[in-house]
């Protein structure tokens, strides 16, 4: 048999995983539909579906194609036992091109199975969770490739959390339902949080709205809405409907995120669609319903009890979804009794939480959230990061009477100012109002900026976007940026289930690359770890995650995850300007190995006769303490500079950039950061490199005179920034700068040098 197939196309079409759901009556059939679409796919005879049981240490067959169906339930394994058992005991693809010669296999001629000679084995995890195995087989020796077993993983690593999601509904049905809805007894009707009226909070990304709130707190459940609709008679047949209604909402909003998201799209709606498909808890309702509740009721019982069953789970990933069940469980009430305005709960509504996971971001924003707000975080933190790429307006305030107002109190969120207003006043209202419209007003000038920056006495400076998401590339078109000056690529592990493949990564690169043709485009290479954990890693007992496995210590220590993305990189950038900038550089020896691992990977690719570029710059970002020291020797090694102040500010003074308690101790004007960045500058200045800065301090108004002053000519910033920081550069004069940066660094005392800013602000205005 011939195999050719567009693998690029097959890996990262979410679309066609997420339709495994439409259509699909129950849990049973999602699987069926699995295993055929990644037999036709992989062009297998045989594909299989086992789950693995941790308390019997089993592996069990639960779809199969192309074996018998009385099959299904029946095969059992032991974890280790036969090649199946390997790859999941092993948690690694196990390929076999000659299956009749390997002592491993295992075949069951009882159920009819034959010998097939390929055999391809691939755990289904997250991480070290061991969730089951995809095994396909075809009786034709050698048939599948290095590449199927590539391929075969990416596909297994993007729906793994939906198997997971869907062998925990399997296994409720095992034993008896314990499901005794004590979670409804124990629900609390919020109470309106008397006298909150005005909070200070920091903004975390800029913007404004007024609106209902919404609290996400797991103390509000849903028997608010299910006591008002007591006694109310709805019929089975509503169930039914309600329960279609909600598919399609839920597959909608699915898609949509495929639409708006592509390089974050997930699976992110699938747990909930996959609830609504589980014939076991539609029957609970059922019996509730025949047990004389109301509807509402019964639902509302039923979603108690699997909620309260997540939150019994030592399993921190199952355990989240306690969210998502009761999401659905509100959405099914809504759609059972015809409340038509809020068919998509979240839509148009400011959502208040204590935290939140970039993945509930994502979510939130495609339910059409206007606005947040978060008790902790900080407003360097990659929440805030990913709300401003999402043009969301958040606020970070720690004041927890906020999680008590009561469901749908009215806010008014000025997230310019950072201010909360719980049930503004009208006069309130009326004033913020009209100092939108003077905003929208403004924004005129916030469109495109001049092609080219210079300074009033006419040093030409650079300014590139940072980029978190595909989405961002079409602002920083708009705004005219000159370059992508940093790419954060982490956001597409984030959301996944298994580190993304070098395919999965190509796709989303090339994306990029091709958003700004003929510019400069600099990929910062993965920096996890500290507020951005994987799901799917187990970092161990971390007490200070900031201070863990994270970033180039990771991508070092990972050498695997970190060649697949240099290779992705350098496939993507062939033809383009392309640079790579490496986080958290702490050594002239990290950097070398880094250095290295990139011209492994481009003699690999050559050999491979894959195109890539062979030569992109490399550089260092210089965010830690430990670089300063030795900045002249990274100077030395490295084609450029950036400075990563976020982190660069959070080291250097030990202060968390995520913990707003600490905010007034992050400062970025205190001498010694102000004389450490001089350092780093003339650093590069000696040995001819370029030096940008790309965190924070780059859109902060205040500090540019002083960063043009000490020879910055490169900021990188999020592209709304860039029209107005372009206005600022336009009005410095450069050599003004330079004697007031001299002043600046004279200066040992925070507070003196505070007085110095606020002159220059009152001389500027
Ligand atoms: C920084 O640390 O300043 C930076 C730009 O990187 P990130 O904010 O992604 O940590
Ligand atoms: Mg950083």
């Amino acid at each position: 048999m011939v195999k050719k197939r567009d693998h690029t196309k097959l890996l990262c079409d979410i679309g066609e995983l997420s339709g495994l759901f439409s259509d699909t009556p129950s849990l049973e059939a999602f699987l069926r539909k699995v295993v055929e679409m990644v037999s036709k796919h992989m062009r297998s005879e045989v594909c299989s579906i086992y789950l693995y049981y941790e308390e019997t240490g089993e592996l069990v067959l639960k779809a199969t194609k192309g074996l018998k169906s009385q099959a299904v339930g029946k095969v059992r394994l032991k974890l280790g036992e036969g090649l199946t058992g390997q790859a999941i005991q092993e948690l690694q693809p196990i390929c076999v091109r000659h299956a009749s010669q390997s002592p491993g296999y295992r075949y069951f001629p009882e159920i009819g199975e034959e010998v097939y000679e390929s055999f391809l084995a691939v755990p289904i995890a997250r991480g070290q969770n061991r969730i089951g195995a995809i095994v396909i087989q075809n009786s034709q020796r050698n048939y599948f490739t290095d590449e199927d077993i590539k391929v075969l993983r990416a596909i297994t690593s993007q729906i793994a959390n939906t198997i997971e999601m869907a062998k925990w509904l399997m296994e409720l049905k095992e034993p008896p339902s314990s499901g005794d809805g004590q979670r409804t007894q124990k629900a609390l009707v919020p109470q309106p949080a008397a006298g909150l009226k005005f909070i200070k909070g920091k903004v975390g990304s800029q913007g404004f709205a007024l609106s209902e709130s919404l609290v996400l707190d797991e103390r509000q459940g849903l028997p608010v809405l299910t006591q008002a609709l007591a006694g109310i008679p709805y019929t089975l047949e509503d169930l039914d409907q309600a329960v279609r209604t909600t598919q399609k909402q839920l597959e909608d909003l699915q898609q949509e995120i495929e639409e708006k998201l592509s390089d974050v799209a997930s699976l992110i709606f699938t747990a909930q669609i996959l609830m609504l498909k589980d014939d076991f808890f539609l029957g609970t309702i059922r019996d509730y319903a025949r047990q004389g509740r109301g509807l509402p009721e019964a639902v509302t019982k039923a979603v108690e009890g699997y909620a309260a069953k997540l939150e019994g789970l030592s399993n921190a990933y199952l355990q989240e979804r306690q969210q998502d069940v009761r999401d659905m469980g509100q959405r099914l009430i809504k759609n059972l009794i015809g409340v038509k305005e809020t068919t998509e709960d979240y839509r148009g509504k400011i959502v208040v939480a204590t935290d939140l996971y970039p993945s509930d971001i994502l979510k939130l924003y495609s339910q059409g959230v206007c606005g947040l707000v978060l008790l902790s975080g900080g407003i360097t933190s990659h929440l805030s990061i990913l709300a401003r790429s999402l043009q969301l307006p958040l606020v970070i305030a720690e004041e927890r009477r906020l999680l008590e107002i009561a469901p749908g109190t009215r806010i008014l969120l000025d997230a310019r100012q950072g201010n909360i207003y719980v049930n503004p006043s009208g006069e309130v209202i009326r004033l913020h109002q009209k100092k939108e419209e003077g905003n929208v007003l403004a924004a005129e000038w916030k469109g495109r900026a001049a092609e080219k920056t210079f300074t009033k006495d006419g040093c030409r400076i650079f300014l590139h976007s940072n980029i978190n998401l595909l989405g961002d590339l079409e602002v920083a078109r708009a705004v005219g940026a000159e370059g992508i000056g940093l790419y954060r690529s982490e956001f597409p592990f984030i959301v996944r289930s298994n580190f993304p493949s070098e395919e999965e990564q190509f796709v989303i690169y090339k994306k990029l690359v091709e958003g700004m043709p003929g510019k400069e485009i600099t990929f910062r290479t993965l920096d996890i770890g500290g507020d951005k954990v994987l799901s799917y890693y187990d970092y161990g007992k971390e007490a200070n995650p900031f201070l863990g496995m994270r970033s180039m210590r990771f991508s070092l220590k990972h050498q695997e995850v970190f060649t697949a993305q240099l290779r992705a990189i350098l496939r993507a950038g062939r033809g383009a300007d392309v640079r790579i900038l490496f986080p958290m550089i702490s050594s002239v020896d990290d950097f070398l190995q880094a250095k290295r691992l990139v011209r492994h990977c481009g003699t690999a690719l050559k050999k491979e006769k894959v195109p890539h570029h062979s030569s992109p710059r490399l550089g260092v970002m210089v965010e830690l303490p430990a670089a300063v020291e030795i900045i002249r020797e990274l100077a030395a090694e490295a084609d450029f500079f950036s400075i990563g102040t976020n982190d660069f500010i959070q080291y250097m003074l030990a202060v968390d950039r995520t913990n707003e308690k600490v905010a007034e101790f992050y400062l970025p004007h205190h001498p010694s950061i102000l004389r450490a960045l001089k350092k780093v500058v003339q650093a590069a200045q000696e040995r001819h490199i370029e030096v940008s800065v790309c965190g924070d301090m780059a859109h902060e108004e205040r500090y540019i005179p002083y960063l043009l002053g000490i020879g910055i000519r490169k900021f990188s910033l999020d592209s709304i920034y860039i029209p107005r920081i372009q206005k600022t550069i336009e009005a410095t004069a450069l050599r003004q700068a330079e004697r007031r940066t001299g002043r600046l660094l004279r200066q040992s005392k925070i507070s003196n040098i505070e007085k110095r800013l606020l002159k220059e602000s009152l001389d500027k205005a």
